[in-house]
């Protein structure tokens, strides 16, 4: 068989894979099989249409369909008076087409999912925060996000700054290969900020400091190929111990005009958190996993966007995760059902409430709304991955975002200062026997 034939019969068989694995209708796959009589590259495929494989179109509820491309809430243009003019944005937000204004910010969902199940339509906890000023914050770090991190549009020397709310794992899983964004590309050290707790083994610099060790092999081979800077930690841990009704909030950031403050919450044992940014008068809250609470609240109020855990109900859990009835509501006792969540966003009125941590599903995105509803009227979004909001003092506007899924991260601003290599090379150096057996050809 010649090379081309063999590329055609490639470029077949991943079509095929593509349908079957992503769910997208055969419409055009069968075409493109049928009249396709040269070899294709990959990069003339408009890969970003598989984000969104399923048709238009609205639940019984009324909410549109999961995975169509359309925010899922009734209000996707929040305008705070009649008359406000608002910028004209694409239908899509596409990353790298778009700056914002001075005085705007954008959060895209990156990771909307939970850990039970785990399902390839949803990453688990991550929200990018960018502002107007050019800072880009990262809010906890689960599987499945790094990839679409390094997809929008910012170099990963300025996705270095990392809050964690607390250490299960589907907030935190990303870490390695976030932290493996060195060499050409992230090269910074990865600054983390998370909570402490009871002992200094349940904290986060210990949690750190054992990715630290873990990754030795891993440095030890690209010494002498990545700038050092990049391959390290700044880890700021925020001791939960100074917490008490009289000291609510800690301030753990600020700088260039942005405020960052964390607030405990309650969720399986201690050393879970909250963050709450502020910039310019605009406003973030992010509670991950949490029971709500008054103390929560209190932290929440008059915030712009409050973005917060949201959990199906104990039997939906049961049947979504084959799991005993018993168990799931152990499981869901910890978190925050609809329910809770529409009586809590009554009690902080945001501009915005956005639902996220959540297993998607027409049905049970119904039954979100309507346990939800029971409580609260306001604006309300249930996140999907690349769910982005942009905030201005005068509205607020949610879209989906269009990623590029072959992008690669923009130039580094500044390699001013970098130490690119270091002097020192490993130890671990392959024996002779071994290299002198190489297969050496002329390049
Ligand atoms: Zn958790
Ligand atoms: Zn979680």
């Amino acid at each position: 068989m010649n090379n081309s034939k063999i590329n055609k019969l490639q470029f077949i068989t991943s079509l095929l894979l593509c349908s079957v694995l992503l769910g997208c209708e055969n419409e055009v796959s069968k075409k493109e099989t049928v009249e396709t009589n040269e070899t294709k590259s990959v990069s003339q495929f408009d890969t970003s249409d598989y984000r969104f494989p399923r048709e238009e179109g609205t639940t019984k509820g009324g909410y549109p369909v999961t995975l169509s491309g359309k925010p899922i809430t009734k209000t996707p243009l929040i305008i705070n008076s009649e008359g406000t003019k608002v910028k004209d944005y694409p239908e899509y937000y596409a990353p790298g087409d778009e700056t914002l204004a001075g005085n705007e910010m954008r959060i895209t969902i990156m990771g909307s999912g939970t850990p039970a199940p785990i399902r390839a339509a949803q990453a688990t906890s991550c929200v990018l925060v960018q502002l107007g000023n050019g800072n880009n914050f990262i809010f906890d770090i689960g599987s499945g996000t790094v990839g679409s991190l390094f997809s929008m549009g910012v170099h990963p020397s300025e996705l270095d700054k990392v809050f964690i709310t607390h250490l299960h794992l589907d907030h935190v899983g990303g870490i390695f290969p976030l932290f493996d964004a060195m060499g050409w590309a992230r090269n910074t050290p990865l600054k983390v900020w998370g909570p402490s707790s009871h002992t200094p083994e349940l904290g986060t610099a210990a949690f750190i400091d054992n990715i630290y060790g873990a990754t030795e092999w891993h440095r030890q081979s690209k010494q002498d190929v990545v700038p050092i800077q990049g391959a390290s930690f700044d880890t700021k841990e925020i001791n939960v111990s100074l917490f008490n009704e009289d000291n609510a909030q800690q301030l753990v950031y600020d700088n260039d005009g942005v405020r960052i403050f964390a607030f405990p919450v309650i969720h399986s044992i201690e050393g879970a958190i909250g963050f709450r940014l502020e910039w310019k008068g605009l406003s973030m809250v992010y509670v991950s996993d949490s029971e709500v609470s008054t103390f929560e609240a209190e932290q929440s109020k008059g915030v712009d966007v409050l973005i917060h855990e949201v959990v199906p109900s104990a039997e939906e859990f049961a049947i979504g995760n084959n799991m005993p009835i018993e168990v799931a509501k152990r499981v869901i006792g910890h978190h925050t059902t609809a329910k809770k969540l529409g009586y809590f966003l009554d009690l902080t009125k945001p501009r915005l409430g956005v639902g996220t941590h959540f297993q998607l599903g027409d049905q049970t995105n119904d039954n979100l709304f309507l346990d939800l509803r029971k409580a609260y009227d306001g604006p309300f979004l249930l996140a999907q991955d690349l769910s982005t909001i942009n905030i201005t003092p005068d509205y607020i506007l949610m879209r989906q975002t269009k990623l590029n899924l072959l992008a690669d991260p923009p130039p580094p601003k500044s390699l001013e200062g970098l130490e690119l290599t270091t002097k020192e090379h490993s130890e671990a150096v392959i024996p002779e026997w071994l290299t002198n057996t190489m297969i050496r050809l002329e390049e």
